[in-house]
């Protein structure tokens, strides 16, 4: 496994689409390359967000990008990454 590799298995690892050899893997890369790792969690923050701010019709896309601007601000005083 190399890094490479690794982020590109990244999105089915998340979906739990990936074999049980190529979830230990992963596991095994992330838990001993810390590259991957924030790259992982950043990865899944993002698609986190983006699942949650997708529907609410009734707010403004200000109001939006103020949401989404106060969660990164708590997500990045909270994990210390980026996002
Ligand atoms: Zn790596």
């Amino acid at each position: 496994m190399n890094c490479k590799l690794c982020s590109a298995l990244f999105q089915e690892f998340l979906e739990d689409s990936l074999s049980e050899e190529l979830i230990v893997e992963v596991q095994d890369h992330i838990r001993t390359c810390s590259k991957c790792r924030v790259s992982l969690r950043t990865y899944t923050l993002t698609v986190t967000l983006s699942r949650k701010v997708d529907p609410p019709c009734c707010v403004s896309p200000e109001t939006l990008d103020r949401l989404k601007k106060i969660i990164r601000e708590r997500l990045l005083k909270t994990n210390g990454v980026p996002v």
